[in-house]
């Protein structure tokens, strides 16, 4: 099978099967080639059912919650977004396919230049890219219509919420060092409401409103 054809499987086995149902969603993860954000040594478990060690004691996400995060955000290609925890660049470029402009902040710089570089080679050019603690946001191009954490947070970092726009979603993986649940917050006329969805386990976020290292 080629890259191609797992990608097409992919899709169909791991993502519809399990009720993603967003076009925008599938179509993005139908084109981003996956194999393209993962070291040489993994390249052939790059479309398995499963997070991936990128370095530095990171990841890249299954490709389930990178779909399910990225549905519960309700994108729309008039959308500024901002993305703590760029890793890979993977989730990014699915961001970049269907929103206006992405802004995203990873703590490890070895991690940007290389997401920055992939980005650039596949043609992206409404991506914004920061190494600094992504807890604090960055207030300079406040207010984001969407905010994605994809590291674990004790609870989601006050600045954000801040810097969230009205009618706007942030979206984090919220609880325990080692156990969290989606935590999907919307702000309404200056009031929050807050849902609680699927129970994952994501790599800590570390900085001033995340865990310590
Ligand atoms: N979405 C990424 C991808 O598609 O490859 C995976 C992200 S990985 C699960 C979480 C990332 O968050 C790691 O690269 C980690 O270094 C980063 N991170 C942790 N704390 C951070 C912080 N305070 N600011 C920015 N990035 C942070």
């Amino acid at each position: 099978m080629d890259f191609d054809d797992k990608r097409k499987n992919m899709v169909a086995t791991q993502l519809i099967t399990r009720g993603i149902v967003d076009n925008l969603v599938l179509d993005a993860m139908l084109k981003i080639p996956r194999h393209l954000f993962v070291s040489d040594d993994m390249i052939e478990r790059a479309y398995y059912d499963m997070a991936l060690d990128i370095g530095v004691g990171q990841t890249i996400s299954q490709p389930y919650m990178v779909a399910v995060m990225t549905e519960l955000l309700e994108l729309d290609s008039t959308l500024k977004v901002l993305e703590i925890g760029t890793g890979s660049g993977y989730q990014t470029a699915i961001l970049a396919e269907i929103v206006s402009e992405v802004y995203t902040i990873e703590r490890i710089e070895s991690h940007t230049v290389r997401a920055r570089q992939n980005l650039n080679n596949m043609g992206y050019s409404n991506v914004y890219f920061k190494s600094a603690d992504g807890s604090l946001g960055w207030p300079n191009e406040a207010p984001f219509d969407r905010i994605l954490v994809t590291a674990a947070a004790p609870d989601i970092p006050p600045p954000l919420i801040e810097q969230l726009a009205d009618n706007g979603i942030a979206l984090a993986p919220v609880g325990q060092r080692h156990s969290q649940q989606l935590q999907k917050l919307k702000k309404s006329a200056g009031s929050i409401t807050t849902e609680y969805h699927v129970p994952c386990l994501f790599v800590p976020l570390i900085g001033k409103h995340g865990w310590q290292e």
